[in-house]
């Protein structure tokens, strides 16, 4: 994990010339050119010195890797200008000519503004720094690869993400794929603690274009070390650029923290980091391919896709997220009135025969048959899906309910009528409706999920009567004698006789 907090970074303490990555930076900027300098509105002193950074940074590293630059000496030429030797090998380039001078207020007229390298060598002010940077990648301090084996086309990974697929009764193609080249940059940084020591080490980092470490699982995915060099790298977009620069300028940071915590230093222990050097040795620009696009799923005149992106050896397919049911899945299909679907949510209606979604079906549960929700009754009394052909009449309250609701001949709602106090509020709300039954006393009530289900009496009178909860209007009627169980139903008119 990085840590964002500057107050807790060893970075914060740490005196910025002894930062890495600067003259990289440059070498980046320049190597690609693009007038990253003239947007950052350097001042000429600061642009000056961070070309004599760059110069220096560069006359290092040749001098390492190539014996013609061994003896080549390089020097400050006034506050604004720079001088440094040619190599004998490189005079005749430069007009026979064997040290040059260079103008660095003057920045702007020495990076070139288009591909052409390494620029005009008869005007050594236009062509020191593009000669300097192409000697930097023959030396292979800075260069541009790609893997050896990447697709070179959408259809190569195509194939691999439809495998993944698997379409019942429909087709899917690519719409909208790109694959573009990106940059990951691999950089390597000699870390040092203390310069008469010899406990250097050098330290390989790749990061990818977010600025995020690629860990090493996916360098090998991605065949970051198995590359060629390549000598005409796609543009960089000067956008682009600036926000690399500062993504390399932060990993130097990143890389000497995280070599210093592996050596045991933790922020505040007292390690004199002005000791601490992590200086950049070279970089390649890995060009690989990334992918972006989406898949299409066509069912008739029905379609829905899905997106995937990632770097071309290892993007993935992505899962189909059923909009209905929530579930991913690479299995889809279509139910039978065309929705497009997760395949394995589909079930078969055991009534009609048609395929819908799993929880759109309800077991009846007498017949056991999973059937559409549609075909079945919901029985008020026990909630339970029941087929209608299954379901039954109480002889008490005359509703229809599941059998199992059924005891000694009455159903659940009608066996757990309880005594309702005045002040009971369906009772209130009942009364309010038929104001004629408040003369009636010994109120017993019980509801269903649809019915109020109450006996009253009044001298020897007894009355029952199921009412629809959201009306009030009576569905069924019936009275007995005051001590009898024996209910004799009440048509309409009865029912307004026995009220009056
Ligand atoms: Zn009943």
């Amino acid at each position: 994990m990085e840590r964002k907090d500057s107050k807790h970074s060893l970075a914060a303490e740490v005196p910025p010339a002894l930062r890495p990555g600067r003259e990289f930076v440059h070498a980046l900027a320049l190597s690609q050119a693009a007038v990253v300098s003239s947007r950052q509105k350097l001042s000429a002193t600061s642009r000056a010195d961070a070309v004599r950074r760059f110069i220096a940074w560069s006359l290092a590293r040749l001098r390492e890797s190539s014996a013609d630059f061994a003896d080549v000496e390089h020097g400050n030429d006034g506050e604004l200008g720079i001088w440094l030797e040619l190599p004998r090998s490189q005079r005749e380039k430069f007009g026979g000519s064997t040290r040059v001078r260079l103008r660095l207020d003057a920045l702007n007229e020495i990076v070139p503004a288009d591909d052409e390298m390494p620029g005009d060598l008869s005007r050594p002010q236009q062509a020191v720094l593009p000669w300097l940077i192409q000697q930097l990648g023959e030396a292979q301090v800075i260069t541009h690869a790609v893997p050896w084996a990447q697709p070179a086309s959408v259809h190569e990974i195509a194939k691999d993400l439809f495998a993944a697929y698997q379409v019942d009764g429909g087709t899917m193609h690519l719409a909208g794929c790109t694959l573009e080249d990106r940059v990951i940059l691999g950089l390597t940084y000699r870390y040092r603690v203390n310069k008469t020591q010899p406990n250097e080490r050098d330290v390989a980092v790749f990061i990818a274009p977010d600025g995020a470490l690629i860990d090493d699982a996916t360098v090998a995915a991605l065949g970051l070390h198995d590359r060629r060099v390549i000598t005409q790298p796609p543009r960089i977009h000067p956008e682009e650029l600036i926000r690399l620069v500062e993504v390399i300028r932060q990993n130097g940071d990143r890389v000497r923290d995280r070599e210093l915590a592996r050596d045991g230093h933790v922020a505040g222990d007292g390690t004199d980091l002005r000791r601490v050097s992590c200086e950049l040795r070279s970089g390649v620009f890995i060009w690989c391919k990334y992918a972006e696009g989406k898949i299409q799923f066509d069912f008739g005149d029905e379609s829905t896709s899905v997106p995937f992106s990632g770097w071309a050896r290892v993007v993935r397919p992505q899962p189909f997220h059923c909009p209905y049911t929530g579930v991913a899945s690479y299995h889809i299909a279509q139910t039978d009135d065309g929705r497009i679907v997760a395949a394995d949510e589909i079930e078969t209606c055991q009534l009609s025969g048609r395929r819908v979604l799993r929880d759109e079906l309800v077991e009846c549960a007498v017949s056991g048959l999973r059937v559409a929700a549609e075909l079945a009754e919901a029985c008020p009394v026990t909630e339970l899906h029941v087929l209608p052909e299954h379901m039954v009449e109480c002889p008490m309250c005359r509703q229809r309910v599941a059998p199992a609701s059924l005891e000694q001949g009455q159903c659940a709602t009608c066996r757990s009528r309880q005594r309702a106090d005045r002040d009971d509020e369906r009772l209130v709300r009942i009364l309010g409706h038929y104001p004629m039954l408040v003369d009636w006393g010994d109120v017993r009530l019980s509801e269903s999920l649809t019915t109020y289900n109450l006996t009253i009496s009044r001298r020897l009178q007894r009355l029952m009567l199921v009412l629809d909860k959201a009306t009030l209007a009576p569905l069924h009627a019936a009275s007995a004698r005051r001590w009898s169980n024996t209910w004799s139903p009440l048509t309409v008119d009865e029912l307004t006789d026995a009220l009056s």
